[in-house]
C-alpha cells in the first residue's frame, strides 16, 4: 500500500513540476509486493552477518530461524521459496569472500588461524561465478556447496576475520543441521578462525578508534573502550607472530 502511495505521489509531483520523464513507469510485473523483496533480504542476510545496526542483527537471527533445516519451523528439507533464495545469496556471498582471499594471498598477504590451511584449500577450489543472474538450477547448486561442512568460507566483517565454517568445531553453537555459522555471535578461540593481514590491519584501525572515543567518554565507560582496543590489538599481534605466506602452509 505504502508504496504504491509513494508511486502515486512521486508521479504526481513529476507531472507537477513538469517532469515527465521522472515519473515512475508502470511496472510490468504488477504491483510490489514483499515477496518481491525475497532476494534484496537474502543478500542482507548473506552478506551483514553481525551488523553496526539493529536490523542487521537482527537478519542474523533471521539465518538461525531459516537455516535450521530440521529443528525450527521452517525447517523444510525441500529448500524451496526463501529458503532457496538464501541458500543463493550465501554461495554467492561465499565465492566472493574466497575470491577476496585469493587476491590478498596473491598480493602477497600471510594468513593466520587454526583454519588457514582448510581455507587456502577451499578458496582454491571455491567455484567462480561470472555475474549475477542466477538460473533456477542454481538453487540446487547451492544448497549442496553449502553442506559441504568445512569447505564453505563466510566473510565476518565485524570480528575481523574469514569463518571457515565446520560445524563441529563452531563456537558460537549453531543450530544442529545448520550450514551456517551464527556470525553475529563469533568468539575468540574458535578453531574456523582465518586472518590475513588485511584483517590485523582493520583491527589496528579500529582500536585507534576505540581509543579515540574512549579520550572522549567517561571514566568506566572509557577504560571499556581501551580494553576492548588493547583486546583488539592483541589479535593484531597473535597474527602477526604466527602469520605465514600461503606457500608456506599449502
Ligand atoms: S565462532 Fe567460529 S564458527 Fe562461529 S562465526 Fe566465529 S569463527 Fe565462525
Amino acid at each position: 500500500m505504502r508504496i504504491k502511495a509513494f508511486v502515486q505521489w512521486a508521479n504526481r509531483e513529476a507531472a507537477s513540476q513538469g517532469l515527465p520523464g521522472q515519473a515512475i513507469p508502470a511496472d510490468p510485473h504488477g504491483p510490489i509486493r514483499l515477496s518481491r523483496f525475497r532476494r534484496t533480504l537474502a543478500w542482507h542476510i548473506a552478506r551483514r552477518p553481525g551488523g553496526l545496526i539493529a536490523l542487521a542483527i537482527q537478519y542474523g537471527h533471521m539465518r538461525t530461524v531459516l537455516d535450521a533445516r530440521t529443528s525450527s519451523g521452517y525447517g523444510s528439507r525441500s529448500r524451496r521459496g526463501v529458503h532457496a533464495i538464501l541458500d543463493v545469496e550465501t554461495a554467492l556471498a561465499a565465492a566472493d569472500t574466497a575470491a577476496r582471499l585469493r587476491e590478498r594471498l596473491a598480493a602477497g598477504e600471510k594468513v593466520s588461524g587454526p583454519a588457514a590451511r582448510r581455507a587456502l584449500t577451499s578458496a582454491t577450489h571455491a567455484p567462480r561465478f561470472e555475474g549475477r543472474v542466477v538460473p533456477r538450477t542454481f538453487a540446487k547448486k547451492a544448497s549442496d556447496f553449502l553442506a559441504r561442512d568445512g569447505i564453505v568460507l563466510y566473510d565476518n566483517p565485524d570480528a575481523f576475520l574469514i569463518c571457515a565454517f565446520k560445524h563441529d568445531t563452531a563456537l558460537c553453537e549453531p543450530e544442529p543441521g545448520a550450514t551456517a555459522p551464527q556470525q553475529y555471535d563469533c568468539r575468540p578461540g574458535c578453531g574456523n578462525t582465518v586472518r590475513t593481514d588485511t584483517h590485523a590491519r582493520l583491527l589496528r584501525e579500529r582500536a585507534d578508534e576505540l581509543d579515540q572515543l574512549a579520550a572522549h567518554a567517561p571514566g568506566p565507560v572509557g577504560e571499556r573502550l581501551h580494553a576492548n582496543a588493547n583486546r583488539l590489538r592483541s589479535t593484531a599481534d597473535i597474527h602477526e607472530a604466527t602469520a605465514q605466506p600461503a606457500e608456506a602452509i599449502t
